[in-house]
């Protein structure tokens, strides 16, 4: 019963995961408990929050110098907590702008401090990512934020910027764990979970250590300080235990996929099997140019737009779930993340060729 869900998130879950954690739902590993009713300070969840990270840190090659912190709030959360850690007083922070996400990631920055356009904006219908030579930096930025992945748009850079020694801080809620990934590059990567981690409720940070010091402002909460959660194994308050068991168990299960390099490898077909029919096609269209296209969100139309209601009915009724575009944009919107099989993808594109010879 279940179907190809194509949502942009939360998203579906890969299935080994979802049956050892049906299979331990109710007597985690002989405790007797569901992780759900364990305390987090108690030695099981400990284990089971250290393995976590362990898992994730062999998966990226995160650097002894950077610190993994298990947080909530969503990536939302971050837009505000990055320049409430960052944003000193008298300094500004450099941000580029390929569309929805990382434009509310730039205006509530804007709520604490300066903030400047150092690439792209709507005046190119955000239908690319700005090329490297159309960047432009302060150097005396005191960071800079982009997103790499605009989950609503479908447009994703293939490169990562170069910042020089400006840290570099990146929204990667919809692209973190589908390829290989230089942490290194970064100053702070951060993440809601809800597409290749796990459950909605756990947001990942990734931040360098020399990042960590005293918040940008003695307003800053203490909830939403990143040196707190760093000094407290992201244990200062309740942490959402749930959702980082699973996001473990993902992890595990990357791992044993082949990891990043293999996740590249098979997403990167996934998306070209999907790109070689919309370009094939007058009948469908895509957006955005070849060299921005995303490979975990991509968005197409139909020619005709009076079929898109038929459509997404027979995709429906086909098993193919959440095909619909984001409403700010309209279209549709296939999301591949990591646990979308390819079966789903090849499901995906048989169906759009039958569309296509009924209604073209
Ligand atoms: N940034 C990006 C790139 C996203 O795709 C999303 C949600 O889809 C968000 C931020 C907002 O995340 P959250 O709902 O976890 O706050």
């Amino acid at each position: 019963g279940r179907v190809f869900n194509f949502s942009s998130g939360p998203a579906v879950l890969p299935q080994p995961v979802l049956e050892k954690v049906q299979s331990e739902l109710l007597d985690w590993q002989g405790s007797g408990m569901s992780v759900m009713e364990m305390s987090h300070r108690g030695e099981d969840f400990t284990a089971i929050a250290t393995r976590a990270e362990a898992a994730l840190r062999r998966l990226l090659d995160i650097p002894d110098d950077y610190r993994v912190l298990f947080l909530q709030g969503g990536a939302t959360a971050q837009f505000s907590m990055v320049p409430m850690n960052l944003l000193r007083e008298g300094g500004s922070a450099d941000f580029i702008d390929t569309g929805i996400w990382s434009r509310k990631a730039m205006a509530e920055a804007a709520r604490y401090g300066r903030v400047r356009l150092a690439g792209g904006g709507e005046r190119n219908g955000y239908a690319r990512v700005p090329t490297p030579d159309e960047l432009d930096f302060d150097p005396a930025a005191l960071y800079v934020h982009y997103t790499p992945n605009e989950t609503i748009g479908g447009v994703e850079f293939s490169y990562v910027p170069d910042s020089g020694s400006v840290p570099l801080v990146a929204d990667m809620s919809s692209t973190i764990l589908s390829r290989p990934l230089d942490v290194r590059r970064f100053g702070l990567i951060y993440a809601g979970a809800q597409k290749n981690i796990g459950p909605a409720g756990l947001t990942l940070v990734i931040v360098r250590e020399d990042l960590l010091g005293e918040p940008a402002t003695a307003a800053t909460p203490t909830v939403f300080d990143y040196r707190v959660y760093a000094d407290n194994a992201s244990m200062y308050n309740t942490p959402p235990t749930f959702a980082w068991y699973i996001a473990g168990e993902v992890f595990e299960w990357i791992e044993r996929e082949g990891g990043l390099k293999a996740m590249g490898e098979r997403n990167h077909r996934k998306a070209a099997k999907l790109y070689a029919l919309l370009d094939a096609s007058d009948f469908y269209r895509s957006p955005v140019a070849v060299d921005s296209r995303s490979w975990m969100n991509a968005t197409f139309t139909l020619a005709d737009e009076a079929l898109s209601a038929a459509f997404l009915e027979g995709a429906e009724s086909s098993g193919l779930k959440n095909l619909k575009g984001h409403r700010s944009v309209g279209g549709m919107r296939a999301s591949l993340y990591n646990a979308m099989p390819e079966a789903g993808v090849d499901a995906l594109v048989e169906y759009m060729r039958e569309f296509e010879r009924v209604h073209g």
